[in-house]
């Protein structure tokens, strides 16, 4: 055949039009609840219901009691760009309302049987009304409760090519089940329920108390690890609230990670972002919180019209809003972990410092304090140290393993951070400047970094064509194998770039001034060691997010020993 096999051009048929265009906004069975309801919070629903069979290809039903269409008006509701939600043409910026297009119900009419039937609370009798490929097949009067029951059936029957790319029906289940879960935590006033292929997988009170909704959706165990946003200081005109989970919980994904802006669910990666990195040092790499947080602004900063689904949203002052958010989120893990400091507030500093070069390095511990009792740290009491790696103690629930190297940099780390607070970290001159030499790509990155690296308390010169001049570190910096420590130091925090430097650089700074496994300890120094620990914001893990320590149970060593 040639490449001219003689069709020619022609204008394509309306209702092929009108099935093309409908694959924007229903392209998979989600989006047909979506859209649904959507049109069902819209129309000021207390209860929304949701069946489904077969992962919503043989049936999607969605029953509100919202406030229904008029009989003369549902025809009309299924014509393209139909609306009742925008009076004038400026207003698609600045929405209110979750839909405005008036494509929803003319695109689900075009690729599927879609009933509706809907009676508004001032009419008798409510209506019916069935489409088939776009075009009316029947209507009549038709007793109905005040509200709406949309229906669709066969949903993609008249677009194979659709059909063959879904994936299984579990698989299009699991997004349903998934979206109408993110809505019930958008509107806890609202009672949300779905049943698929007759089994009740979710509801919801709709008492408006979140806390539920996240029992709810996310279970009972997230939902007791969960800590309530209050920010304050905020940047006006941003509005965060929500709930986020401390660090003992976590999950392999982020399944339970919800952001929404103006309660509608967003694919926001900037904005997931700034929530996870909330948890540096609190959560491993690979570890993701659960959150519930919604951003509220000004409708007239959202761009909704970037994406048909309008999944993706465009926000005016995103990197404002993100800090924002990150701020809420750090300052809610802060004030719940049973914090002595706020943050700003100095953590005592060491005197215990060597003048680099002297011999007899002491370690950056102090000495004992009057113990200050931290709630959710036990008062430990060391018993010795094994392997010269693991601090054996003993405490209220039983025994307790800390890993020395890990619980030393999470005390540094927060001792630096609260230096680099009052933006005066201490520093050690250098008696003779030292040559660091680096690779030619991180030499390369030296000068971006100079600044950051300033403010931690070092001085630092350009020395060559791939060298570093160091005359001044931070205190912090045991002067012991200093040169190594410095190299490993700048090779960690310049590979990584100028992105979030200044953090990074905090968390290395604090692992390669911290003890190292495999060195003994006097048993002061254990002790010391843990009290500082104890005195921490976040004691129980380290500036990576890993475990400082091990608590083995009582009642299990009991078990173990066969006493129970
Ligand atoms: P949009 O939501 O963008 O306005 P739709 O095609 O989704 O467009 O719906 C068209 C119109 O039908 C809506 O503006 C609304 O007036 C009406 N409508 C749709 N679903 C419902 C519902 N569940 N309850 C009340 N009115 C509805
Ligand atoms: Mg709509």
């Amino acid at each position: 055949m040639g490449y001219n096999s003689g069709m020619a051009i022609r204008v394509l048929p309306p209702d092929l039009v009108a099935k093309i265009a409908a694959g924007e906004v229903v392209q998979r069975p989600a989006s047909v609840v979506k859209e649904l309801v959507e049109n069902s919070i819209d129309a000021g629903a207390a209860r929304i219901r949701v069946e489904i069979r077969r992962g919503g290809l043989d049936l999607i039903r969605v029953v509100d009691d919202g406030c229904g269409i008029p009989a003369e008006e549902v025809e009309l509701a299924f014509h393209r760009y139909a609306t009742s939600k925008l009076s004038g043409s400026d207003d698609a910026f600045g929405v209110r309302t979750l839909g405005f297009r008036g494509e929803a119900l003319p695109s689900i009419a075009a690729v599927s049987r879609i009933t509706l039937v809907t009676r508004p609370p001032h009419q008798e009798v409510g209506v019916s009304i069935t489409l088939e490929g776009g075009r009316v097949v029947a209507m009549a009067h038709s007793s109905a409760a005040v509200g709406t029951v949309a229906t669709v059936r066969g949903l993609f029957h008249n677009m194979p090519a659709r059909l063959k790319w879904l994936k299984s029906p579990a698989a299009e289940g699991a997004q349903i089940a998934q979206l109408v879960g993110y809505f019930a935590l958008a509107y806890p006033e609202i009672a949300f329920s779905l049943t698929a292929d007759g089994r009740l997988l979710m509801s919801t009170e709709g008492r408006g108390d979140l806390l539920d909704a996240i029992a709810e959706v996310y279970g009972w165990e997230a939902a007791e690890a969960m800590v309530e946003l209050r920010p304050e200081g905020g940047p006006p005109g941003v509005e965060i609230s929500g709930w986020v989970s401390l660090s003992h919980y976590y999950r392999p994904n982020r399944q339970q990670l919800a952001v929404f802006v103006n309660r509608r669910w967003v694919l926001h990666r900037p904005l997931m972002a700034a929530v996870t990195e909330a948890y540096r040092t609190l959560l491993m790499v690979g570890r993701y919180p659960a959150a519930v947080i919604n951003v509220g602004l000004d409708p007239a900063r959202v761009d909704v019209n970037v994406h048909p689904a309008k999944l993706e949203v465009r926000l005016a002052n995103e990197a404002e809003v993100c800090a924002a958010v990150y701020r809420a989120v750090r300052q809610a893990l802060e004030g719940s972990s049973g914090s002595r400091a706020a943050l700003g507030e100095a953590m005592p500093v060491a005197e215990a410092f060597a003048v680099p070069g002297s011999p007899g390095q002491q370690l950056a511990l102090e000495m004992p304090q009057a113990s200050t009792d931290v709630p959710g740290f036990p008062k430990l009491r060391v018993v010795g140290q094994v392997a010269a790696m693991y601090i054996v103690a003993e405490g209220p629930n039983g025994m307790y393993l800390i890993d020395q190297h890990a619980a030393h940099e999470r005390v540094l780390y927060e001792r630096f951070r609260a230096q680099l607070e009052l933006s005066r970290p201490e520093v050690q001159l250098l008696l003779e400047p030292l040559v660091v030499e680096l690779a030619p790509s991180e030499a390369a990155l030296v000068p971006e970094a100079t600044s950051a690296l300033e403010q931690m308390g070092f001085q630092l010169e350009p020395f060559g064509a791939s060298a570093v001049l160091v005359r001044a570190v931070p205190a912090l910096m045991p002067s012991e194998e200093l040169p190594q420590r410095i190299k490993a130091f700048l090779s960690e925090v310049l590979e990584g770039g100028r992105d979030r430097l200044l953090e990074r650089a905090a968390v290395s700074l604090a692992c390669h001034s911290a003890l190292r496994a495999g060195r003994p300890l006097r048993h002061e120094e254990m002790e010391a060691l843990v009290e500082e620990l104890g005195r921490c914001r976040m004691p129980r893990t380290c500036a990576h997010g890993r475990p400082t320590m091990l608590e083995l149970h009582q009642s299990l060593l009991e078990r173990q020993f066969g006493r129970r």
